[in-house]
């Protein structure tokens, strides 16, 4: 690294050519852009662990996340993982599934790809067109005596209708896993939506809302469960000698860790500035025909970690020339969830992915799309971005 002056690393970081990163990223605006704490700010915790060398295995600064992350979530317990999909693929060995699980066509494919990786196979449900959450009175329906679990999923942070799926899963002797990855801080009707279910998973991943670079966690209800998680994320090692299941390294280490429990004293501002642009883009879009924003019907606390529209019929573009509309001035939206997962090469053969049987998935995935919302999106930023939506 070149010498800068007598400047010591500390002082280049915190000097103004630092502080104007910002700036200089990219003209372009895309639909999110990763929270980073006050370089300045981490350089104390890189010393600690450079002074202590303990990098992994359950450090310092991992023990610190983990209890500091319960208090936030207000969860019982968590185990901390490198990533969210590690994460779910080991919540579901943590319960043992196998065979059939239901889950949604209209997610991530870190979702179904984690049943792929246990060796179960997917059976694909149709969402609810409120909330584009996996639709309970269409679950029953395609329950078989090889189902063992439902694998739903908090679509941008829209808690499922956790009481429904959990009456349903009573009746039939099924597992409930909730992948969380979009829901971190999520408040429901109930409190915290993390509590529901028998396991929930959360993604730290750069683009989510709350960031450790890359990282994941499972929130569990028991210490018993924790512990046999903590045994899987480990290689199943449970004591010097003992090893009690074929395990993976899922471990997260100390630097992801000792961001973390930086990133979380500057959450509440994070969420709180994406407050402000959710608000501002209702304010904006709530007169322009054929615009549906995504509602929070039942959220006590969102987290705004997206901002979906709808392009209906009603609007004179269609998703994908409004889409092309945004890109040619610059905007960077994204259409997710499209294609849906069913349309994948490994799933598109599975009866359960037929579209016939997925109308709401399919029409939303035509018709979806996510604006720009980040922590530093300026308002008059936003203000384009709704102008160029109503212009059309
Ligand atoms: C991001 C995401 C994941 C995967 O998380 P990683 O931390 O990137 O592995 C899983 N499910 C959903 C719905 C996601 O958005």
């Amino acid at each position: 690294m070149a010498e800068s002056g007598s400047m010591t690393l500390r002082e280049r970081v915190a000097s103004e050519e630092w502080a104007r990163r910002d700036a200089v990223v990219n003209e372009k605006v895309f639909v999110t852009q990763p929270y980073l704490p006050p370089l300045v700010e981490f350089l104390p915790y890189l010393e600690q662990i450079w002074n202590s060398k303990a990098l992994t295995n359950g450090g310092p600064f991992h023990q610190q996340l983990e209890e500091a992350l319960c208090e936030y979530l207000g969860v019982r317990h968590i185990s901390l993982f490198a990533n969210g999909t590690l994460a779910i693929v080991t919540a579901l060995q943590e319960l043992r599934i196998t065979g059939e699980v239901i889950t949604t066509p209209y997610s991530f494919v870190a979702t179904s790809h984690s049943l792929l990786w246990n060796g179960i196979k997917p059976v694909f449900v149709d969402v609810d067109p409120a909330t584009l959450n996996l639709d309970p009175a269409k679950i029953e329906a395609a329950i078989t005596p090889h189902t063992t679990a439902i694998l739903a999923v908090h679509c941008y942070g829209r808690p499922c209708d956790v009481k429904a799926i959990q009456k349903i899963a009573d009746t039939y002797n099924l597992k409930v896993i909730y992948d969380a990855a979009h829901a971190f801080g999520v408040q429901g009707s109930q409190g915290s939506i993390l509590n529901h279910g028998d396991l929930s998973v959360l993604s730290f991943h750069a683009t989510k809302v709350y960031n450790t670079f890359e990282g994941g966690a499972i929130v569990s209800p028991d210490a018993k469960s924790k512990a046999r998680i903590d045994h899987l994320k480990n290689f199943g090692y449970a004591g010097e000698t003992t090893v009690i299941a074929p395990g993976i390294n899922g471990k997260m280490c100390e630097f992801n860790a000792a961001l973390g429990v930086l990133q979380l004293k500057h959450i509440e501002a994070a969420i709180e500035a994406r407050r402000h642009i959710d608000d501002r883009y209702r304010e904006r879009l709530k007169t322009v025909k054929g615009i549906r924003c995504l509602g929070y019907a039942g959220v006590r606390a969102p987290n705004y970690a997206y901002f979906p529209i709808l392009v209906e019929p009603g609007y004179p573009l269609d998703r994908d020339a409004l889409n092309e509309r945004l890109k040619a001035h610059g905007i960077v939206p994204r259409r997710y969830f499209y294609p849906l997962i069913t349309e994948f090469p490994m799933y598109r053969g599975l009866p359960s992915s037929n579209p016939a049987g997925l109308p709401v998935a399919v029409n939303a995935s035509r018709r979806i799309l996510c604006l720009p919302i980040y922590p530093d999106l300026a308002l008059d930023t936003v203000d384009r971005v709704a102008d160029l939506i109503a212009s059309a």
